[in-house]
């Protein structure tokens, strides 16, 4: 694809089937005009945060980061994820509530967003196991906009994810 854009999406979930449901979810973005899935990170396990910490009584999540390249603008781009998560049965309820599928959009290039509806780079990934580990796992030169090497990012937060066997 010529004048394709690098982006790095985000996905996760924690009901229902979340593995079968990020191997779905990879499939439909796959399936997407002007876009070419380049990678598909290992999928990594993690308890579910809340406002007030670790809730072991929810499913734990799933997660993993997807590579792609992609002829679609941000915003069209989120358009069409948001309608993957919803092919997926997300309804959404609250902020941090459990979800089948959450697709983030984590990189689109080396551009800034500042949108109400879209922040990019985004703006919990630096800090976030879940994001960083498969990221890095799939790309070990991986670099977060405004942050520095994702491996670097990792190195204090890696324990809080594990490996899905
Ligand atoms: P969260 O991902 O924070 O758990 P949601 O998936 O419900 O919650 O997203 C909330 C809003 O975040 C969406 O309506 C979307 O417009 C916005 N948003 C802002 N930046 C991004 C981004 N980089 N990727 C995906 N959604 C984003
Ligand atoms: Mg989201």
């Amino acid at each position: 694809m010529k004048n394709a854009v690098h982006s790095v999406l985000a996905l996760g979930g924690n009901l229902g089937d979340p593995k079968a449901n990020i191997e779905l979810a990879a499939k439909k973005i796959a399936d997407l005009k002007k876009v070419k899935v380049r990678g598909l990170s290992p999928l990594v396990e993690s308890y579910a945060v809340t406002a007030s910490g670790i809730d072991e009584t929810k499913p734990n999540y799933i997660n993993a980061v997807i590579k792609v390249d992609t002829k679609l603008k941000p915003k069209k781009l989120l358009k069409k994820l948001r309608k993957v998560e919803a092919d997926l049965g997300r309804v959404r309820l609250e902020r941090w509530g459990s979800r089948t599928m959450d697709i983030d959009i984590i990189t689109y290039g080396e551009e800034n967003i500042t949108k109400k509806t879209l922040t990019v780079p985004h703006p919990r990934a630096y800090q976030r196991a879940f994001v960083l580990v498969p990221w890095h796992l799939l790309d070990a030169d991986a670099v977060l906009p405004g942050h520095g090497k994702v491996s670097d990012l990792v190195k204090p937060i890696e324990q809080d994810v594990w490996l899905v066997k």
